[in-house]
Formats: structure tokens, sequence, C-alpha cells
């Protein structure tokens, strides 16, 4: 099969190479991957940032059908349309695993980061993490089912109220994916970026979101800091209101300095966020299904594997939001 491959230990080293398809472990299921999508934190492991040692194929945001059953693997159909979780196993017995917050365990394995990922034409994923899809949500849309599902948990996290005034930081895609989810809430949601946020910010009016220059100080019942930036987070804290939440979505990837007199000064809430388990993606496929998030819009484009580089490039320089890696579906995509 064709492969993106991470083929050394070092930035950059990646190429289209033709590898073994993975073989179907007897606990597992193979899938035919229908659409990748690229996520910054690939681009991370491009980068460098990051590095998983030996040959790797990153990818953990894809949908596909099921080409092969493991034969202890019971209740599913070779032909289903499925999307995945991007856990690929944890312990199971750990007090986060048997809470139901398993994406919380210290010995989660996650697909693209610690087992090969997407950007192939088959992989292998555990069973229990698949979830199916209705008739009516494409491979297309559910190619950003992880996304929105980090966007779904951090939302569910909060329980906002109709009433709720929601300033959202960082307009790249999970900072979209988080206003709409809030805005799906019927919050009333405002989305702030920077100078260079003008693609991002020209797809957020055209997705309905309203866009503004300079949030209010105090106003905002819940702040979603989606920029991972130390700007970002001192304006969240300046602009959410007393008593208010403040939810962390956006990784910074290294320590910052903030103003931390404003929690205890503001009693203020404050709330992490991370990845998804199983509720959230549910809850994620039912929102696309009954047509309450609209992720089309964020798709620049679907492109071939060979075409990953331009792909990245482009997304380097915020050309693009979400650029899908398609394999040549058999579904009509619209
Ligand atoms: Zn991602
Ligand atoms: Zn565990």
């Amino acid at each position: 099969m064709k492969a993106l491959v991470r083929y050394d230990d070092q930035a950059y080293a990646w190429r289209v190479e033709e590898m073994d398809e993975p073989v179907c472990g007897p606990e597992e299921v193979k899938i035919k991957v229908a659409y990748a999508g690229i996520c910054g934190s690939d681009l991370h492991m491009y980068h460098g940032v990051f590095i998983v040692p030996g040959k790797f194929v990153s990818g953990h945001e894809f949908s596909g059908t099921i080409a092969e059953i493991g034969e202890q693997v019971t209740g599913f159909m070779v032909g289903e349309r499925v999307t995945v979780e991007h856990t690929y196993s944890t312990c199971g017995v750990c007090k986060v695993c048997r809470k139901g917050s398993y994406q919380l365990c210290k010995e989660r394995k996650s697909i693209g980061f610690d087992v090969n990922g997407a950007f192939a034409e088959y992989l292998t994923v555990r069973p229990e993490y698949i979830h199916r899809l209705p008739k009516n949500v494409s491979l297309k849309e559910a190619g950003l089912s992880e996304p929105l599902a980090c966007a779904v948990h951090a939302v569910e996290l909060i329980k906002p109220e109709p009433f709720d005034r929601v300033l959202v930081i960082g307009p790249g895609p999970i900072g979209l994916l988080t206003a709409l989810t809030f805005m799906a809430h019927q919050a009333k949601v405002d989305i702030v970026g920077t100078p260079n946020d003008g693609l991002r910010l020209d797809k957020a009016r055209e997705m309905g979101i309203s866009v503004i220059e300079n949030p209010e100080e105090d106003a905002y019942s819940i702040v979603a800091e989606c920029s991972g930036s130390q700007g970002g987070m001192n304006l969240a804290l300046k602009s959410v209101e007393r008593g208010g939440q403040y939810l962390q979505v956006g990784i910074a990837g290294k320590p910052v300095s903030l103003d931390f007199d404003a929690p205890l000064y503001k009693e203020l809430n404050i709330q992490g966020t991370y990845c998804h388990n199983y509720a959230s993606w549910e809850k994620t496929i039912d929102y696309l299904s009954r047509g309450l998030i609209d992720v089309k819009p964020l798709i620049s484009k679907v492109i071939a594997l060979e075409d990953w580089k331009e792909a990245i490039e482009e997304l380097d320089q915020q050309k693009a939001l979400k650029i899908l890696i398609g394999f040549g579906s058999a579904e009509d995509e619209q």
C-alpha cells in the first residue's frame, strides 16, 4: 500500500513509500482510509518538534470503511462506514479508565502518535474506539470528526447555558469548531484572532461567527483560549467576567508567564480539556447527523497523498484551514 512515511528520526524526513499492508491482529479491525485530515500536531512532527523513533506513519483524524475483522472481534461488518477515535489502547484498569475518562490514562497509546496512523491506505485499530457513521454523514465530513470531538468534549466540560456570553480566542480549526459548538448550545459567541489570522477570520464570518477586534474586559461568562499563546491566555484572563469560566483548549507546549492573580481576584473556574472519549464522539456524530454543526466549510481542499508537501506548506503559511488527504473513496462525495 501507499503511505506517507517518516523514514528517519529527524525533521522533514517524510516521503511517500510503498509499504506492506498492516496485518490485522485477532483483536483488531483493519480500516481502509477514505479521508485523513492534516492537523497542527502532524506539522509539529514534520518539523521535528517531537519525534517518534523508527519508521512511522502520522495521521490521527480519519474516516474510512472496515476492510477486515480480527477473528476475536464481533459486532462489525466488512464495508461499514466508520470513523475512529485516535485512542489506540489504554490500560483499562486505572482510576480514569474505569471512570470513562480514558483519554487521561497514563498508558494511553494514540493512533498517529504511538502506533502507525492514517496517512496510508490502511491501518489497524481496536474495535472499542470505532464509531459507525449514519447514512447522512459523509466520509468527507467525518474526516473532521476528531477535531470536532475535541471541541465537543471541551464544551461539554463547561456545560454552557443559552444566556452565556462566550469569547473564543484563536480562530484555527479547533477555535472555529469550539465557537460552532458553543453556538449549537445557543450561547452568544465572539471570536478574536491576530492580524495574521485574516483567512481564518474570513472563514469565521462566512460561518456566521461574530468576529471582534478588541474584546471588552470582564465581559464574558466563558472564555475559551484556543490559541495556546501567552498573549491569548492573558487576554482570556482579562476578558473573562468575575466568577466566570476559563477554558484552556490550546496547547502552549512551553512554560508561559501569566497574571495568575486574576483567577483569585475574579474567583474564576479554570477548566482544562484534553482530547475526547466515547461520549464526546457519539455526540459529535449526532451533531453532524442532525446538521447542528456544519464542518464542511472548514475543508479547504482534498488532495492526493502525493501532494502532501504542498499541503503542509500551505498549512504552515496559514493559507488553508483543514486539508484532507483523499484516498479515492468510492462514495460519491459532494
Ligand atoms: Zn488533530
Ligand atoms: Zn488507564
